[in-house]
């Protein structure tokens, strides 16, 4: 008997930029049934969740949006050069709206498993609201930062105040008006959450374990002249951020400041600092991220930029970064965060210098053998990065073999976008694909406009199944870690390297270079050019 058909054509699970984008293009553009199913109670996927105060993009607003809809770029107005959290949900709303998503969409359900079946060559998705459904694709764009990395400290049953982890904040806010507060954590989260915080709370404490060092964003609204101008070139600009290294209209000095006279890299730091952005992380001196001595020079001008803001020379010292090079963590991007430890109600207890975190108490956090009183704790502890939204959803494939299992010692894909012995399961914008990386919206429209075509090309050359090579995906993973292990990035211990998670292999998760997302791009149209190399077609 013939195989009843599939519930769907397609699974695409997660609403954010990349399963919205998804589901628009394998209905509108491929007439294919899809069901999306999202956790959140709208679409939105990272900007539904992370409602922190303060919480606002890093990447200049008009590159980090969607490129697709072309009258969109024209139409929207942004109103700051990055805006808030509220003001993206806003238009991903719109766009959900604008191009008849929800209806589609099922939220509040959280996928539970996914199963490949070899005899009807079709997965079965599970949810936790008791749907099971059978499809013949399955396009997981679940993010790379949406497993919330709680760590386990121990006394945090017995808090008598409240806590929050800012991946999951409270919908209708926190009132920290009076309250003595403890933040955890000091990467790009923490950064833009501790200036808001120590402005309404009586007395802030924060918690740092590792230093960052952070560059000015210089937020603020955009020169209408400037914006009319992008307008007007968004053909052009699109067209760079494609085929740039990181996806912005930033390109890297093409010298070694080794090179150069300190009056000269000094000037172009200054240029740098005053541009804001990732401008000082992503548009150095080209062998900053190569070259220990070179990255020195960089690390010392954001020192000398820490100790003339923070008065305190102690704490100062305390927040200079030590023991790994600049740019090997993420960038956060700063808007007063040094400027706040020259507050009086404001504290920072370094790991080091003061002692870590031992506990938390009934009334605050011990750390150093001293405790430090809160009403309430905010965690601002990260995510289980990239891996772990893929490892929650018990994903087995062919032959019943667990992707857990396969990533026991590290994520191993082809291309970032498939795995060997899971057949028709994408993965957007997963570990060894640019992703992270980059400036994400850009990656996530290539990556969805690659699995269109290859799902495209399946239809229309009657095959079933796509699946990546044991060889291609060796040849991948080997390629991902011979370029990063010509740089810097590998010797921090960074959520890059998986080493904020507690037992997680210590393995570089995204795909960086040796051309950036322009290079990667074109790898991946001529992978598929080239009748899909690396993937059986079935
Ligand atoms: P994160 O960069 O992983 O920072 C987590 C912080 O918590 C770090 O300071 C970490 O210290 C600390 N921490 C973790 N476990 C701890 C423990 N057990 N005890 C004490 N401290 C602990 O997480 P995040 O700040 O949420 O940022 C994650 C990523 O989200 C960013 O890197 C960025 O890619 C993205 N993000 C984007 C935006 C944006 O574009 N709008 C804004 C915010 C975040 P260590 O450094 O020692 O691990």
């Amino acid at each position: 008997m013939a195989n009843p058909q599939p519930d769907f054509d397609a699974i695409v699970i997660g609403a954010g930029f990349s399963g919205m984008y998804m589901l628009k293009s394998l209905r509108d553009r491929l007439g294919l049934k899809v069901r999306v199913y999202e956790a959140g109670d709208t679409v939105g996927g990272t900007w539904y969740w992370n409602r922190y105060p303060g919480a606002r993009c890093d990447s200049d607003s008009y590159i980090y949006c969607y490129t697709f809809d072309r009258q969109l770029l024209q139409e929207w107005q942004w109103s700051e050069r990055y805006p808030e959290q509220p003001e993206i949900l806003r238009y991903l709303e719109h766009v959900a709206q604008r191009h008849d998503l929800k209806r589609d969409m099922q939220f509040g359900t959280r996928v539970t498993g996914v199963r490949f079946d070899d005899a009807t060559e079709r997965w079965t998705v599970g949810t936790d609201r008791g749907d099971t459904v059978t499809a013949r694709y399955v396009i997981a764009a679940v993010g790379s930062l949406s497993d919330s990395n709680l760590p386990a400290i121990k006394g945090l049953d017995h808090f008598k105040g409240r806590w929050y982890h800012t991946s999951q904040f409270p919908k209708e806010g926190v009132d920290f008006t009076n309250k003595r507060v403890a933040v955890i954590g000091t990467g790009a989260t923490a950064v833009q959450a501790i200036p808001e915080i120590a402005y309404q709370a009586k007395q802030l404490t924060v918690f740092q374990r590792t230093a960052n060092y952070c560059v000015p964003a210089r937020n603020g609204h955009v020169d209408p002249d400037v914006v009319k101008a992008r307008k007007a070139r968004y053909g052009e600009i699109v067209d760079t951020i494609r085929s740039s290294f990181f996806g912005f209209e930033l390109a890297f000095i093409p010298k070694s400041v080794l090179e150069t006279t300190p009056e000269e890299r000094e000037k172009e730091f200054d240029r740098m600092w005053d541009e804001g952005g990732f401008a000082f992380w992503l548009a150095n001196y080209q062998d900053m991220f190569f070259s220990a001595e070179a990255n020195r020079l960089c690390a010392d001008y954001i020192e000398r930029k820490i100790r003339k803001t923070v008065k305190n020379p102690a704490t100062a010292e305390k927040l200079i970064p030590k023991g790994y090079a600049y740019g090997t963590k993420r960038q956060p991007l700063d808007s007063h965060y040094y400027e706040t430890f020259n507050l009086d109600n404001v504290t920072l207890v370094d790991a080091k210098a003061d002692g870590p975190i031992e506990a938390i108490t009934e009334h605050g956090i011990r750390a150093g053998g001293k405790e430090y009183p809160a009403d309430i704790i905010v965690f601002a502890t990260g995510f289980d990065a990239m891996t772990g939204p893929l490892k929650a959803l018990n994903v087995s494939g062919r032959g019943g073999a667990r992707l857990n299992d396969a990533w026991k010692d590290g994520p191993r894909s082809y291309l970032g976008l498939m795995v060997a012995g899971f057949p028709n399961l994408f993965t957007l914008t997963g570990p060894q694909s640019p992703s992270v990386l980059s400036n994400m919206p850009v990656s996530i429209e290539q990556h969805v406009d690659w699995v269109s075509d290859c799902i495209a090309h399946l239809e229309s050359h009657g095959k079933k199944t796509i699946e990546a090579t044991p060889d291609a995906q060796e040849r991948w993973v080997a390629h991902v870690n011979e370029i990063v292990n010509m740089t810097l990035m590998p010797g921090a211990n960074s959520w890059y390297m998986g080493a904020n998670i507690p037992g997680k292999p210590r393995v570089f998760l995204p795909y960086l270079g040796p051309e950036g997302v322009g290079g990667y791009r074109k790898k991946c149209d001529e992978v598929a050019a080239g009748g899909y190399e690396g993937f059986v077609l079935a």
